[in-house]
């Protein structure tokens, strides 16, 4: 297979050979490794070429039309292009594209929503939530009152009829649903249940699966929620960024709490590399592929189970899956990552719910399918990456070994080009 796509740094070559070196040493990692981050993604050559362009140069606050600043023709452009699609692949009523990560996008959405202080509720960060959904650390959890929510220790999937009963109890202003680490399909339209039943306003943060509610692989809340966030450089395969989606009721809110209530010029290249990410997600075989990336998960789950680890929830239903290494393999989440980077293996540590340890060194991983989804693998391919963990973590301290898999691991990669 030929790769597709390549970058272009022949400036940068001669002028900045330090930074030349990392970045191409960065490529050649991502090409030569196993990346199974689901936060991750590998964009096209239009992403990439928007991304490295000119509106960079632009001062352009406020909004298309309505700029604090002369010349913004091309600019207003680019950004109505970026709007008008992100409303056709979500059935958006109103969006702003000029979030600048999804962090900033929750705390706009937040701004716009609620009052500081006010009670709104959230998945906790160790079963599955985002640090932005009210942890203790984080911006969330110091200016509002954030009442977490936990899912059921039975099947460890979120349980409606506990979470209703909750919001009875507590009348959040605001209930947050999309999760960061939650291996199942979400029950948005219980979410909207409750919270027209409660009176609180109906929010999901959808960064993980976003490219899968694009396409309806997952359900898609923008239609019926208020409010909606989500990153765009996830299974979105945009540029790293985000935007917010909501009903027109909510529109001047949003906008108002974006700019300015909370940043200042707008990114205009990366709104760019987002309209041509949108644009790509609009094509018919962009569906092809966000479900290719839920078969996937589910091919890597059953050979990861067959050769007995434990997962979360016993399995997936979207793009990702959180594996109990301390429970299946006596390995903490920290020596799980540690030895599959030695072997060319790249996820994360992630807390299991309901764990003993620590967020630093928590029970179990975090794996998912989109890069490897994005650079063309198919199911059987799962089943050898789920051997090439398996024989890592059944030999995680062995470090002769971990760099013996690593070179099967690259010539294994090599079958997969995607950057020159
Ligand atoms: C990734 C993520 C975010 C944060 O996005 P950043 O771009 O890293 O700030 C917020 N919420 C959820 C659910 C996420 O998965």
């Amino acid at each position: 297979m030929e790769a597709k796509y390549e970058m272009h740094l022949d400036f940068l070559k001669d002028y900045d050979p330090d930074i030349f070196k990392a970045i191409v040493d960065e490529k050649d990692r991502q090409m030569d490794g196993i990346e199974l981050i689901p936060s991750e993604n590998l964009v096209s050559q239009g992403v990439l070429e928007a991304m490295g362009s000119v509106p960079n140069n632009k001062y352009s606050e406020g909004y298309p039309g309505k700029r604090y600043y002369g010349g913004n023709e091309f600019i207003d452009i680019i950004e109505n292009l970026a709007i008008d699609r992100l409303k056709e692949l979500f059935g958006a009523e109103h969006a702003n594209v000029q979030l600048n990560s999804g962090s900033p996008a929750n705390m706009a959405a937040y701004y716009a929503a609620m009052e500081i202080g006010d009670t709104f509720m959230g998945l906790k960060l160790t079963e599955g939530g985002h640090l932005t959904h009210g942890h203790p650390v984080n911006f969330s959890g110091k200016l509002y009152n954030c009442e977490q929510y936990g899912v059921s220790k039975e099947d460890e999937r979120l349980d409606y009829d506990a979470i209703l009963k909750q919001a009875k109890e507590l009348k959040p202003k605001l209930i947050l649903s999309g999760y960061t680490a939650y291996p199942r399909e979400i029950d948005f339209k219980k979410f909207r249940e409750i919270c027209d039943e409660v009176g609180a306003v109906c929010m999901a943060d959808i960064s993980h699966i976003g490219g899968l509610c694009a396409t309806g692989i997952h359900e898609n809340p923008v239609p019926y929620f208020d409010i909606v966030t989500t990153t765009t450089h996830k299974t979105l395969r945009g540029p790293r960024s985000a935007v917010i989606m909501c009903k027109e009721e909510f529109a001047t809110k949003i906008d108002k709490a974006v700019f300015p209530g909370l940043q200042g010029g707008p990114h205009e290249h990366i709104i760019a590399a987002k309209a041509v990410a949108f644009k790509e997600a609009l094509e018919p075989n962009f569906k092809n592929y966000t479900e290719q990336i839920v078969k996937n998960a589910k091919a890597m789950a059953e050979g990861l189970m067959d050769a007995g680890l434990r997962l979360v929830t016993d399995g997936t239903d979207n793009h990702l899956i959180l594996v109990d290494t301390f429970g299946s393999k006596q390995l903490t989440g920290k020596e799980a990552e540690h030895a599959l980077e030695l072997a060319g293996i790249y996820c994360n540590k992630n807390t299991i719910p309901f764990d003993e340890r620590t967020p630093w060194d928590p029970s179990g991983i975090r794996i998912g399918t989109p890069v490897l989804t994005t650079r063309g693998m198919k199911e059987s391919d799962m089943k050898e990456v789920a051997d090439f963990m398996v024989k890592v973590l059944d030999n995680a301290k062995d470090e002769s070994k971990l760099a013996a898999i690593k070179v099967e691991v690259k010539e294994f990669c090599a079958s997969f080009p995607f950057y020159k």
